[in-house]
């Protein structure tokens, strides 16, 4: 599931800085001019809460074991996991085929 998306058509590669900076909606392949829709909603969705359960977990199992916990430490641990959470974000983005309308395809021909 984790890994950078490809173009529906033609499987062409996208670079990480690219995908970051795309936005939900429709784009035209670089390689083979196919339209795709993007999709980072159902992803990152997925991604964030599969985050945050992992998250609770995590500090309840260090509440639950260690009595004298340091509160810093919990506290960067945290972030650290919420940083690179963010750094793989990008890999949730998906790309999907978007079919070409009859007028778009009438005008492709011209
Ligand atoms: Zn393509």
């Amino acid at each position: 599931m984790l890994k950078l998306p490809v173009c529906p058509h033609c499987h062409a590669v996208y670079s990480y800085k690219e995908v970051s900076e795309m936005k939900q909606g429709e784009r035209f392949c670089y390689h083979c001019k196919k339209k795709y829709r993007v999709d980072k909603i159902t992803g990152s969705l997925i991604f964030i809460s599969a985050v945050c359960i992992v998250l609770v977990c995590l500090n309840l199992f260090l509440f639950c074991t260690n009595e004298n916990i340091n509160m810093i430490l919990l506290i960067l641990l945290n972030l650290s996991v919420v940083t690179s959470a963010v750094l793989i974000l990008p890999l949730t983005v998906r790309f999907k085929a978007e079919k070409i309308k009859k007028a778009e395809k009438r005008r492709l021909k011209k």
